[in-house]
């Protein structure tokens, strides 16, 4: 089950939507869009909320878009306590849609509708969470 790589609490069920997280490992980005009415989704959905329709296609969109929020986190729930400072932002993408993501960008930098990319990204050596979105500056 791929939705494992969002860490060891998780409640997402298995969906007609699980390839996104085999995408993401191959470091692509998708989201669905319905093959009806053309409404593109992020994250993705298998079913339009427009039209309905259950015929959907994977769209890989470039992560790029506009910092909505964000916040600094220093009093972190169990398992993040040790990284704590860190960033948390909601990204708006170009493409459609928002992602949540750890803001990779120094403090006293962020400005929000600042332009950044989310990169899914993959640690290796921390066992509980193996995959996350890293904002980053467009360079
Ligand atoms: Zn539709």
């Amino acid at each position: 089950m791929p939705f494992h790589y969002f860490g060891k609490i998780n409640f997402v069920p298995y969906t007609k939507v699980t390839k996104f997280a085999d995408y993401l490992k191959d470091g692509k980005l998708m989201g669905t869009r319905c093959k009806k009415c053309g409404e593109f989704y992020f994250p993705p959905r298998a079913d339009c909320i427009k039209c309905f329709s259950d015929e959907f296609e994977w769209v890989e969109t470039t992560g790029k878009g506009r910092l909505h929020t964000y916040t600094i986190i220093y009093a972190a729930p169990t398992g993040f306590d040790d990284i704590a400072p860190y960033i948390i932002g909601v990204l708006d993408l170009d493409d459609g849609g928002r992602l949540l993501g750890w803001v990779d960008v120094p403090e006293e930098q962020i400005e929000i509708e600042m332009r950044l990319k989310a990169v899914p990204k993959i640690f290796e050596e921390i066992p509980d969470i193996k995959l996350y979105y890293s904002l980053e500056k467009i360079k």
